[in-house]
C-alpha cells in the first residue's frame, strides 16, 4: 500500500508542476476561494487543499466574486449544512454565466454519498469538479482535467490509503491541527461518517511525530491531534502502540508546549490514557467526551456501546485524577424513538456531570444510516421545545462553571485579535476556555498570565499581569 501511495503522490506532483507552469504565464496569479463546512478534520483537509493550490500557484481570496476557482469542502453530518452548500452552488450559476473561466469544485463528505454526487452531476451542470474524501490527494489531476475536458468527477471509495507528504497551508500560529487517523469503525446508527470516511486507518507514529516536529520548527506551540475516535489510534497498526503512547511521544517534541485532541469515544477511553493525561503537564486538561444521550434505551438504539453508568464511571475516574478538567460533550435531541422520559434522563446527566459546555443538535436524518429507518415518537415541536429547554439549562451551568474562574490567574496562549472586538486579544486557557484581554499584537503566539476580571457564559475577560 505504501508503494501505491507514493506512486499516487508522485503522479499528483507532476500535475502540480503542470498547473504551476500554466499559472505562471498568467499576468496575475489566479485566485482560489475555499469554504469549509463541518468538523476539525474537514478544516485540516482544507489546509491540505490550500497547500496543493498554493503549490500550483494560486493565491487566496475571501470574496467568491474575486475567485477563479471556488471549492466547497462539505460536511454530511447534518442536513442543514448540505442545504447551505446546495444554496451556494445555485447562487454560483450567475457568477459562472458572467465568468465562464470560473472553475467550481465540491469535495468532502457530502459528495462521497453517491446520490448527492449524482444530483450535482445532473442538476448543477455548472459545477466542474466533484471529488470525495478519498480523492482529496487527486485534486491537481482533477483540476487539470476539469480545465481540459470540462468536468471531472472522482468519488471512488477505496479507503485503505493514507497519503503523506502533501503540502499543508496551515492556519496562523500558534495552533496546528494534525490528523493521526482517518475513518471510523463504530457505526453509531445516526452517523454517516463511517460510510463517507471509511474504516479506521492510523498514521504511523513516525509520520505523526515528523509532522509535529515540522510544526514545532515553524513556531507552533500547540498541536491538536485529530481523529474521529483518537482513543482507538494504533489498533490497526498491530505494533502494540496506543493513543496514550503517541501522546507521550508528542509531548517530548521540543517547542510544543500544549497538546490537545479530538474526539474521544467513551467506550475506548483507557486507564492508561487518563494516567498519561494526568501526569503530563503539556497535555491540556480538556476532554471532549460525547455522551449523546442520558437514556440507556436510546444509547443502545444509537449503538454507542456504553451505558449511562459506565459513562458516569469514566467521568468520575477522570475527575479523580484531574479535578480541574474542562469537560465538554455532544448531545442529540430527538433521536428516533426518544420519549420525553428519555429526554429527562439526558437533562439529569447534564445536571449530574455539569459540563463546561455542550454541543447540542436536534437529530438530523441521514439517508443510508440505520436510524433513518427508525420510527419517531416526538413531534418536531416537542423536539424543539426540549432542545430549547436544554440549551437554557446548560447556559446556567456553563456560566456557573465560568464563575469559578473569577479572580484566578490563568496561563493563556494568545491566538490573535478577538473576533468580536479587534481591540482585544483572544487566547485559550489550558482547559480551552476563551479569554479576551487587552494587549499588544506582539503577544500573539506567546503564553501569558491573565487575571480573570469578568465572566460570561462562553468566555472570560481579564487583564494581563505579566
Ligand atoms: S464514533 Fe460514532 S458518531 Fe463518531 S464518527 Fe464514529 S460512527 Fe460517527
Amino acid at each position: 500500500m505504501a508503494e501505491l501511495t507514493n506512486i499516487e503522490i508522485e503522479k499528483q506532483r507532476e500535475y502540480i508542476q503542470k498547473m504551476r507552469l500554466v499559472n505562471e504565464v498568467r499576468k496575475t496569479a489566479p485566485k482560489a476561494f475555499v469554504e469549509t463546512y463541518g468538523c476539525a478534520q474537514n478544516e485540516n483537509d482544507s489546509e491540505r487543499i490550500c497547500g496543493m493550490l498554493f503549490d500550483m500557484g494560486y493565491e487566496f481570496c475571501d470574496d467568491v466574486k474575486d475567485a477563479d476557482l471556488v471549492i466547497y469542502n462539505t460536511c454530511a453530518v447534518r442536513e442543514n449544512a448540505e442545504l447551505r452548500v446546495f444554496g451556494n452552488l445555485g447562487a454560483l450559476k450567475h457568477l459562472k454565466a458572467k465568468k465562464s473561466s470560473l472553475i467550481i469544485g465540491v469535495c468532502g463528505c457530502m459528495v462521497q454519498q453517491g446520490h448527492i454526487a449524482e444530483q450535482i452531476k445532473k442538476k448543477y451542470k455548472h459545477v466542474d469538479m466533484v471529488f470525495g474524501t478519498h480523492a482529496l490527494v487527486r485534486l491537481p489531476q482533477l483540476l487539470w482535467e476539469a480545465m481540459e475536458n470540462g468536468r471531472a468527477f472522482d468519488i471512488h471509495s477505496s479507503d485503505g490509503e493514507i497519503f503523506e507528504g502533501i503540502t499543508t497551508k496551515r492556519e496562523k500560529l500558534p495552533l496546528a491541527k494534525i490528523p493521526i487517523m482517518y475513518g471510523c469503525n463504530n457505526f453509531c446508527t445516526y452517523c454517516i461518517v463511517p460510510y463517507v470516511r471509511g474504516r479506521e486507518r492510523s498514521r504511523t507514529m513516525e509520520s505523526v511525530l515528523k509532522e509535529v516536529r515540522e510544526v514545532a520548527e515553524l513556531g507552533y506551540k500547540e498541536v491538536m491531534l485529530l481523529g474521529q475516535n483518537v482513543n482507538s489510534y494504533g489498533k490497526d497498526l498491530d505494533c502494540g502502540t496506543s493513543f496514550a503512547k503517541l501522546l507521550t511521544e508528542v509531548c517530548k517534541v521540543d517547542g510544543i508546549e500544549r497538546v490537545r485532541f479530538m474526539t474521544s469515544h467513551p467506550k475506548d477511553i483507557s486507564d492508561e490514557l487518563i494516567e498519561v493525561m494526568a501526569e503530563n503537564d503539556k497535555i491540556c486538561k480538556q476532554l471532549h467526551l460525547p455522551v449523546q444521550c442520558g437514556s440507556d434505551r436510546i444509547l443502545k438504539k444509537m449503538n454507542r456501546s456504553y451505558t449511562r453508568e459506565k459513562y458516569l464511571d469514566i467521568v468520575k475516574k477522570v475527575r479523580e485524577k484531574m479535578p480541574d478538567i474542562v469537560l465538554t460533550t455532544d448531545i442529540i435531541v430527538g433521536f428516533p424513538g426518544e420519549t420525553n422520559e428519555d429526554f429527562e434522563e439526558t437533562m439529569s446527566i447534564l445536571r449530574e456531570v455539569e459540563y463546561d459546555m455542550i454541543f447540542s443538535f436536534i437529530y438530523s436524518k441521514r439517508k443510508g444510516t440505520p436510524a433513518a429507518e427508525m420510527e419517531d415518537c416526538l413531534s418536531p415541536e416537542e423536539k424543539h421545545k426540549n432542545f430549547e429547554r436544554m440549551v437554557e439549562f446548560q447556559n446556567v451551568i456553563s456560566k456557573k462553571k465560568n464563575d469559578a474562574y473569577l479572580g484566578k490567574c490563568e496561563k493563556v496562549l494568545v491566538e490573535g485579535p478577538s473576533k468580536n472586538n479587534p481591540e482585544f486579544l483572544s487566547g485559550r486557557t489550558d482547559g480551552g476556555k476563551i479569554v479576551n484581554f487587552q494587549g499588544k499584537d506582539t503577544l500573539v503566539g506567546e503564553i501569558v498570565t491573565v487575571k480573570i476580571t469578568e465572566v460570561k457564559t462562553w468566555s472570560l475577560i481579564g487583564e494581563i499581569i505579566d
